[in-house]
């Protein structure tokens, strides 16, 4: 076989470095893919596939991208989930001599990209690592977009579902982790199924003690575990130190970006399963996964991306401490009183640009002119929206106006040093300002004026020669030359050097020509060298400024999301909510913030909500469909969850103390994918709340045991509301609970706690009317005709329904005793004493000595009691 061409050998040396990964090879102005890359890429970005010599016999594959639009390529690779190596030239083809020397620059995968066309404004991008060991998990996440890194350390009991709730509050788009994790099945289906992410099972080695310790002092300096705040012994330590090894192969430069890591710990915010997110549709709706329609759709009114960051985060973690949670609701206030500073501040940060990824790309050294010129735009800014600030006095505010950096010296460096008018592309020129660097004044004079330097100095050897037809020109083979007729050619003086000799004239060259065509030719190409030169110590001048503009961005969002908080509270007319550490849970007229945006025009009605863990631990609700039982139960939970992320609410007021964690089980959200039915999903969802939950806990339950026949429904149903309500054995946390078995309304009188509410309809005739509005006690009927006909059911059908019920009820009497009955027996564990024959029986033997055959019989004979 006939050796592979230099270039090819390179190319194979090259990708066999990074085999999973489509290599993009630099090849002049394009980006070229060879053999399977090269077919796989064709058929993904729909390129044409044609062929290159590779000095063998049949041509390699090839398909290619230009080098000026790969990002959109890349892009869409980085979406299909595949991974991109970029391969640059690392010299100019033009001066190499031989081989063009190539190599990797970066890696990019979905959790590392910066480039602004392949992100979210709205939303960050993280990358995760989980090092899992000794049933504890060291968790990091981290943005390299944005430069921010969360680290904590989960212990629990119940280790997989805490990982899959943290993981569920980032969403990443890449995750790292070690062997481990692959004895927790419920976190690898659930990275499959749900996050769909980029995975890396990374090798063991690279989790070694020293490596990590190596990884963390080059990243945080000798004392890492002060500058970081992790102690080395700590799998959050190894977490974050994978991931920095892993960035910096990616990478190759600007992981220095990541300075801080901000170490929580999962007590710090509300506990929200994965469930209950999408439930309560916190950022994206049930149905279509959109925006619209969701809390964070009602709430974010703020002007920059870093708000807008922020805000969702906020959203996805509602704050458990009362006074952190007081003091957002503080400065939420003072931006309430005052509309016209509101208004001035909005306006202000409308004008600032996204300083983390801005100065992302600047670290990286990929901020173009353009961007440079924005970030200096955006430091404009800052005094006037620090002078706005400025009046306001409460704890949160002032704060945060003190993480705001003027950043004035950058503002003027940059001013002084790029062009107003900077091209997009630093290649093109024209990027540095004039007056910041006299060489870079000297070469643009040159070249704009190379023309007038040129008739310069025609004119002076004219008249130094006196010869009349004497001039300058230019040819490629000899660059700039003096020409003179041959009949003056006795007049030339020495110092003129002859290079050519034409029909009738001579050419000659002088030092001072040369001179002057090196710098005429060589102007542009200094020019160029320069630009960059000036252009890249100005961002590696700002790059040291890093801390400055992390803080800055911080203080920036923050008032960003309060001014926004502000303006939504006073356009939806909201209150400012009393958090304490009190139970209860007084709402005031409240309203679902999202419904009553959705209304449009027709009015939402205004319900109360009276719980806390006494006389109120549970509401039983009940009501015919589409009254309006889970609107009003999912209200009282995103009230409650608004107030902790620091937002008014919307109601005329509302008193509470903070609750641990939201659970909901609503409405049937069958798991087809995960194989499992609908009334199996329930009962997950069910099981799990009734681990969790805590006193402190609030419960949402939308109709559960649906999904099952009506008695063993009812039964499951009833046992876990008791299980709940009981203070002593079971829960005793707040809890809501809409049902459809009226049945379930007579625990009022037997638990204590158990209030009925139902939701009020007027009937008159065949016709009902939903009132929206909940009051004391059972509903009375069900009304299922009635919300058919409302429905739009054509008459006869609803007609001929009634018809066939009045029969059913008529001759099916037992239809109600086998209720009755069944429900009687039922009662009979639940509620009713227990004989004490049963008692004295059980308290009398001795489980331990019992074999098998006796103990069945003990139980044969316990049931004998029991039925007499
Ligand atoms: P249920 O759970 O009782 O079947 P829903 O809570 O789903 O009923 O409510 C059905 C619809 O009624 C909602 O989509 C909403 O449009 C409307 N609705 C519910 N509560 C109110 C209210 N308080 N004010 C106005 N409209 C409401
Ligand atoms: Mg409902």
């Amino acid at each position: 076989m006939a050796a592979l061409s230099p270039m090819m050998q390179q190319y194979f040396d090259i990708k066999k470095q990074h085999p999973d990964k489509i290599l993009f090879f630099r090849l002049g102005d394009f980006y070229e893919m060879f053999y399977d890359d090269a077919i796989l890429a064709s058929k993904e970005l729909e390129l044409t596939l044609t062929g290159r010599d590779c000095g063998q016999e049949e041509r390699a594959p090839m398909c290619g991208v230009p080098f000026h639009s790969y990002e959109n390529y890349v892009a869409r690779l980085i979406a299909k989930g595949y991974k991109v190596a970029i391969c640059e030239q690392m010299e100019d083809p033009a001066l190499a001599k031989g081989l063009v020397k190539r190599d990797i620059i970066r890696v990019v995968t979905p959790g590392t990209v910066i480039e602004s066309s392949m992100l979210q404004d709205d939303k960050n991008n993280y990358i995760a690592s989980i090092y899992i060991t000794e049933k504890k998990a060291g968790v990091c996440f981290a943005d390299v977009s944005t430069g921010t890194a969360h680290a904590t350390v989960l212990t629990g009991e119940k280790l997989g579902p805490e990982i899959i709730s943290e993981l569920c509050r980032y969403s990443p788009s890449e995750v790292l982790f070690n062997a481990a994790i692959l004895d927790y099945k419920e976190v690898t289906a659930y990275i499959k199924q749900q996050l769909a992410c980029s995975v890396e099972l990374l090798d063991e080695a690279a989790f070694a003690p020293d490596a990590c310790m190596e990884e963390m002092r080059a990243q945080f300096g000798d004392a890492p575990e002060k500058t970081a705040g992790l102690a080395p012994e700590s799998p959050a330590f190894t977490a974050l130190a994978v991931l920095l090894g892993y960035l910096k192969e990616t990478q190759k430069k600007g992981v220095e970006r990541l300075k801080t890591v901000h170490n929580y710990a999962e007590a710090q915010y509300m506990q929200l399963s994965p469930v209950t997110r999408a439930n309560l549709e916190l950022t994206e709706t049930m149905r279509g996964r959109e925006k619209k329609g969701t809390l964070l759709w009602v709430l974010d009114k703020t002007q920059t991306a870093m708000g807008k960051r922020l805000m969702r985060a906020w959203i996805e973690q509602p704050l458990v401490n009362v006074a952190a949670i007081n003091a957002r609701l503080d400065g939420v206030e003072e931006l309430v009183g005052d509309s016209v500073a509101r208004a001035d501040i909005a306006a202000a940060l409308s004008k600032i640009f996204d300083i983390e990824r801005l100065m992302t790309r600047t670290v990286y050294g990929s901020a173009s002119p353009r961007e440079i010129y924005a970030l200096a735009a955006t430091c404009e800014q800052l005094p006037r929206l620090k002078a706005l600030a400025r009046p306001f006095g409460s704890a949160e505010i002032t704060a945060l106006l003190a993480d705001i950096d003027e950043l004035s010296d950058i503002k003027e460096l940059i001013f002084a040093a790029v062009d107003e008018n900077a091209p997009a592309m630093l290649k093109d020129g024209g990027v540095i300002h004039p007056g910041y660097n006299t060489e870079v004044d000297e070469l643009r004079d040159i070249v704009h004026g190379g023309k007038g330097y040129l008739a310069t100095l025609e004119a002076k050897l004219k008249e130094e020669t006196g010869i009349r037809t004497l001039k300058i020109g230019y040819n490629r083979v000899f660059g700039y030359y003096i020409e003179v007729s041959r009949s003056f050619s006795n007049q030339v003086p020495a110092n003129f050097v002859r290079k050519q000799t034409l029909a009738n004239a001579e050419r000659y060259i002088t030092e001072d020509l040369k001179v002057l065509e090196n710098k005429i030719l060589g102007a542009n190409e200094r020019l160029a060298v320069l630009e960059r030169q000036l252009f890249d110590d100005l961002l590696h001048k700002i790059s040291a400024e890093l801390p400055r503009f992390q803080k800055t961005a911080s203080g920036v969002a923050r008032l960003d999301v309060l001014t926004a908080l502000a303006e939504v509270a006073v356009k939806n007319g909201y209150t400012k909510p009393v958090v304490d550490e009190g139970d209860e849970l007084i709402i005031e007229e409240g309203r679902h913030p999202v419904i009553e945006q959705m209304l449009k025009g027709a009015l939402f009605v205004p319900n109360d909500t009276v719980l806390d863990c006494g006389d109120n631990r549970m509401l039983i609700i009940t009501g015919p469909n589409m009254a309006g039982k889970s609107t009003y139960m999912r209200q009282t939970a995103l009230i409650a969850l608004m107030a902790q992320i620091g937002s008014f609410v919307p109601a005329r007021a509302c008193r509470m103390g903070v609750v641990d964690a939201i659970f909901t089980r609503v409405g049937a959200s069958d798991d087809l994918a995960a194989g499992q039915s609908t009334f199996m999903v329930e009962m997950t969802e069910v099981a799990e709340i009734l681990q969790y939950a805590t006193a402190k806990s609030l419960v949402i339950l939308d109709e559960i045991g649906r999904g099952t026949s009506t008695f063993d429904g009812m039964s499951i149903a009833r046992a876990v509301v008791e299980h709940i309500a009981d203070k002593d054995g079971g829960m005793g946390c707040k809890t809501l609970f809409a049902t459809h078995y009226h049945e379930l309304t007579d625990l009022e009188n037997a638990i204590d706690g158990v209030k009925n509410y139902n939701i009020a309809v007027k009937k008159r005739g065949d016709d009902i009317t939903f009132l929206r509005r909940i009051v004391r006690g059972p509903a009375d009927d069900s009304y299922g005709i009635e919300v058919a006909k409302l429905a739009g059911l054509p008459g006869e059908v609803t007609k001929r329904a009634k018809e066939v019920l009045k029969v059913l009820e008529a001759t099916a009497p037992n239809a109600d005793k086998v209720t009755q009955l069944d429900f009687g027996n039922f009662e009979k564990f639940a509620a009713a004493p227990v004989p004490s024959e049963l008692v004295d029986k059980l308290t009398a033997v001795d489980v331990e000595t019992l074999t098998p055959l006796e103990a069945l019989n003990f139980l044969y004979e316990l049931k004998q009691t029991l039925v007499k």
